[in-house]
């Protein structure tokens, strides 16, 4: 009766008898009992191992198992870095698959921090981000961190009036405009919805204040008549600074939702002050940017407690 074992779905010549004997990780060089030729020179003590996952990683690639080539072909290029031994002769064969592995994953992986809509950055992608940020702005004590939550205005509206074809579209062109003039290091990423998070690293809060104020006034200005004639779209922003501990700031707790929440409160303070602004706190007192800030009546952030 044959016995299959678990976990073992593809050939491997070394098993299967075409180099019986043959172990795919390299044994102890001391081992002359393994069955594995090597070169006697006492120089180059592994020049017959690597010769051998050399062949292995041929054979491999004549019958198109790359995974397996590419494995052995590590094993030997290893055992080179330990002895210096002269690079193997690479199949070019097998050098364009590994390439085009090599390739796939990369895009496979940026594609998984990607949002499938927009192309902005997914929310994986921002909380990940997030905390690498505030963990290297705690050490390297630079310019302060920006996290800006921005809304489309009355969207619903857009959707039921043009319908979500178009609230699709709207959705693409916005990220396109948010993106536009962001400062080197920034980013957009979907929160969700027709909700988006602008992230400026390195930067202080007035700066952060003008490029969000930029950002609101693109989307207002945009000829949104290219997509549906009569369509206007805006954008409110709540916009949270954290400067960095040697400006003055507290010590940062690398918590991205506290910031998060900040963020959010000072949104609804820019809807509730009538929409297409960016709300933002100095020194302890809400405010609106551009020319918003003429507006007289600024609600209060919802949330007490978040500063
Ligand atoms: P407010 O100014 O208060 O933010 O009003 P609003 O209408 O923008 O907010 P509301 O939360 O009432 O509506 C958000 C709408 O966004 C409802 C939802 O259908 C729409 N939406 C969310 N995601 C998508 C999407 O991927 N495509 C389209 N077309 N619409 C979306
Ligand atoms: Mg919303
Ligand atoms: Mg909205």
């Amino acid at each position: 009766m044959t016995v299959l074992r678990p976990g073992v779905a593809e050939s491997d010549p070394a098993r299967d008898g075409a180099l019986r004997g043959v172990p795919a990780q390299p044994p102890h060089r001391s081992s002359p009992a393994n069955g594995v030729p090597h070169n006697s020179s006492s120089q180059q003590p592994n020049a017959g191992l690597v010769q051998l996952h050399e062949s292995i990683a041929a054979l491999f690639a004549s019958r198109g198992q790359w995974r397996q080539a590419y494995h052995h072909l590590r094993s030997a290029l290893d055992l080179l870095s330990s002895e210096q031994i002269e690079p193997p002769h690479v199949p070019e064969q097998l050098r364009n698959e590994v390439d085009r592995l090599r390739r796939e994953h990369a895009e496979a992986r940026e594609q998984s921090l990607r949002d499938s809509l927009t192309a902005s950055y997914n929310r994986r992608y921002l909380d990940q981000r997030l905390v690498d940020l505030l963990t290297e702005q705690e050490r390297n004590t630079t310019g302060g961190l920006a996290v800006a939550l921005v809304d489309l205005d009355w969207f619903k509206q857009v959707n039921d009036t043009y319908g979500h074809l178009i609230g699709d579209r709207v959705l693409q062109r916005v990220v396109e405009l948010l993106q536009d003039g962001l400062p080197e290091g920034g980013f957009c990423a979907r929160y969700g919805g027709e909700e988006f998070v602008l992230v400026l690293p390195d930067i202080d809060a007035p700066t952060a204040v003008a490029v969000c104020e930029a950002a609101r006034a693109r989307a207002e200005r945009f000829s949104w008549q290219q997509l549906a004639a009569g369509l206007r779209v805006t954008v409110s922003i709540g916009l949270a600074h954290e400067p960095a501990p040697e400006q003055g700031g507290a010590p940062l707790s690398v918590d991205p939702q506290a910031q998060l929440l900040r963020a959010d409160s000072l949104l609804y303070v820019a809807k509730q002050s009538g929409r297409n602004a960016v709300a933002y706190r100095e020194s302890g007192r809400v405010r609106l940017a551009g020319a918003a800030a003429g507006r007289r009546a600024v609600a209060e952030p919802r949330v007490v407690g978040y500063y």
